[in-house]
């Protein structure tokens, strides 16, 4: 047996049929740049979102970027980012020249901490960027207080929260603005990159579409500095034939997960994910991430039985060399350093079969009765 961390090939054998149609109409319409399919998805995406508006962009970083220079944010400011995220959220600040402050995290969600956002808050603070991280929506209707108490724009990082939902509201459907990744291996994944910034705010989406096209609004007169950031229309055909599947996908996703969770109960050694089993899209399972001490251990024995595995993510931000100028030390972050140490993502994909789990979980079980 064999247990994948990720199967890209088996979702496309499942979607051939439909892919190779919808790629081959963009070709022959002509439409490459800012086509059809990508007017479409836009707007089944923002549908999805439950937003006005959403715009395609050329990568999640560049959502984030995007995003966060629609709402004003650059030069001598402050967002609160959390420790515990993949680097481009941080990366994407600093493109827009202002600086990420760090937040800690829950040792539950891994998600960023309300308790403390007021540690982190100065004069500069001008936004918080919470990320939903492994498909999990963060304490939206804290961090949304604590935003509102100090007068800061929400911007939000779902790029692995796609169609993931908390108290009736999608992620991306939170704040002021919300940003996707289509990367391959997210939850809605092109054959690229790609990614899409999603709003109701009618100046943002006045700004976005400059930004992500020269700052022109007609051709050849530019109203503003923008860049070249936009979603290719062939990757938007894909995206328009995968969206349809995107809820199935995920509550796959999540029974996998409560699959997982059933199996591994016993396994006192093995911290498990805190979800609501009874709430499918509660959270939309990007990761399936374990917490144990003999991290390292386990993860070499699983790869002896070929059951592939993640870190997500082994080295926290503020270690990072990239961030060395940021000057916070080891240690400023406890419950995001203790984490790196501990957290092993399990194959997760909506394809994974049961047999793949149940073996996934003996060898989990086989790792801990051997001592
Ligand atoms: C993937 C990811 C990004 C970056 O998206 P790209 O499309 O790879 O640029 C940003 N934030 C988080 C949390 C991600 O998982």
């Amino acid at each position: 047996m064999q247990v994948p961390f990720v199967d890209l090939k088996a979702q496309y054998r499942a979607l051939e049929g439909e892919i190779v149609p919808a790629v081959t109409a963009v070709m022959e319409r002509g439409d490459f740049i800012m086509g059809r399919a990508l007017e479409e998805f836009e707007s089944a995406f923002a549908e999805l979102i439950g937003t006005r508006y959403c715009f395609g962009v050329a990568s999640g970083t560049d959502a984030l970027h995007l995003a966060l220079c629609a709402a004003g944010i650059g030069a001598g400011d402050e967002v609160l980012v959390p420790a515990n995220t993949y680097i481009a959220t941080a990366l994407a600040v600093s493109e827009a020249g202002a600086r990420p402050v760090l937040v800690d995290v829950r040792p539950d969600t891994f998600n960023m901490d309300p308790e403390q956002l007021d540690g982190a808050l100065s004069e500069r603070t001008r936004a918080v960027l919470p990320v939903h991280l492994y498909g999990q929506p963060a304490d939206m209707a804290a961090i949304g207080a604590f935003a509102e108490r100090h007068g800061l724009q929400i911007i939000e990082d779902a790029c692995q929260a796609h169609a993931a939902v908390r108290d009736g509201t999608r992620c991306g459907a939170f704040g002021r603005l919300g940003t996707f990744s289509f990367y391959p291996g997210k939850n809605l994944g092109a054959y690229g990159d790609g990614g899409a910034i999603t709003t109701d705010d009618a100046e943002a989406a006045e700004r976005i579409p400059m930004l992500r096209n020269y700052g022109q609004k007609v051709k050849y007169e530019h109203l503003m500095r923008g860049g070249n950031s936009r979603l290719d229309t062939l990757q938007a055909a894909i995206l328009n034939v995968k969206l349809k599947h995107l809820e199935d996908w995920s509550r796959a996703r999540f029974a996998h997960a409560v699959r997982y969770t059933e199996l591994l109960g016993d396994v006192d050694e093995v911290g498990l994910p805190a979800f609501d089993a009874s709430a499918p899209l509660s959270h939309v399972f990007h990761l399936f991430v374990i917490r144990v001490p003999q991290r390292d251990a386990l993860l070499a024995f699983l790869k002896e039985r070929d059951v592939s595995c993640g870190i997500h993510y082994p080295i926290p931000i503020h270690l990072q060399p990239a961030y060395a100028d940021l000057g916070y030390a080891p240690g400023a972050f406890p419950v995001t350093e203790q984490a790196a140490g501990e957290i092993l993502s399990l194959p997760m994909f909506a394809e994974l079969t049961d047999a793949q789990i149940a073996y996934a979980a003996e060898s989990i079980k086989a790792f801990f009765a051997k001592g």
